[in-house]
């Protein structure tokens, strides 16, 4: 009827939402935040380091170095493989017994990122076929009170896997970066989550447009949340949860 439809609008009211909650914390925008992975063991991108790569002429804004030259399609007979963090020596390593699902972009500040990434990448796979098969004594948990208990390694930072101990659509899943993997084969991304949640990290709100559009070149839909299908697992869960819907089989 108004020629955009609320669906259309959506993201951009998350984006002006997301900038309206810097601005209301800091006083001001733009604001030099250190862009990156929320933990203090991790490297950040500074602004500075942002606004250069996001200039420089060949492409505008960079998400993640699996997504800035174009996405390598991985493999439905892939078995799985080992990751391992960025520990020169005696890295943590975990064993993985099947590929991953629901590989994604995502921009919230809880995800590990590789330094410089605007982005994180990060699927799904059952509990049990994850293993911590190499010096597991040095995982920590990185905040215990976050419902993913993002285990990180104490050297490096790196996130080797977040497991859910609580109830939740998502208990019996466990996060994980293929990109951690040297092997080839791992699922390729299939979406971008919580775009508009970097702006909350200091990005620069005028060049989210730039961001999406990039993701869009990609063949990779964004959303501010997660994606549908994850978003009505969620809600269906829920619904069984409080009784609306019939319990599941
Ligand atoms: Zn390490
Ligand atoms: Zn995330």
């Amino acid at each position: 009827m108004f020629g955009v439809s609320v669906v259309e609008l959506w993201p951009f009211l998350f984006d002006v939402l997301a900038a309206c909650m810097v601005t209301i914390k800091t006083g001001l925008l733009p604001v030099c935040f250190h862009v990156g992975a929320s933990s203090s063991l991790s490297t950040s991108l500074t602004c500075e380091q942002q606004l250069s790569t996001s200039t420089s002429p060949d492409r505008m804004v960079s998400l993640h170095p699996l997504l800035d030259n174009g996405i390598t399609p991985g493999s439905d007979s892939f078995p799985g493989g080992t990751l391992k963090c960025l520990c020169p020596s005696s890295p943590v390593e975990i064993t993985l017994t099947t590929n991953v699902a629901h590989n994604h972009a995502c921009g919230c500040s809880k995800c590990w990122k590789p330094a410089g990434a605007l982005f994180s990448i990060v699927g799904v796979v059952p509990r049990d076929e994850l293993s911590v098969t190499a010096n597991g004594d040095k995982l920590t948990i990185v905040d215990e009170s976050a419902v993913i208990q993002r285990y990180a390694c104490k050297e490096c930072g790196t996130h080797l896997y977040g497991r859910i101990e609580k109830e939740h659509p998502f208990y019996g899943l466990d996060f994980v970066h293929a990109e951690l993997s040297e092997e080839e084969g791992w699922q390729e991304p299939q979406f971008a989550a919580f775009v508009s949640s970097v702006i909350e990290q200091g990005f620069d709100p005028a060049k989210i447009g730039e961001v999406r559009a990039r993701f869009r070149e990609l063949g990779l839909e964004t959303y501010d949340s997660l994606s549908p299908p994850l978003m009505d697992a969620i809600a269906a869960w829920t619904g069984r949860k409080n009784g609306k819907l019939p319990a599941a089989a």
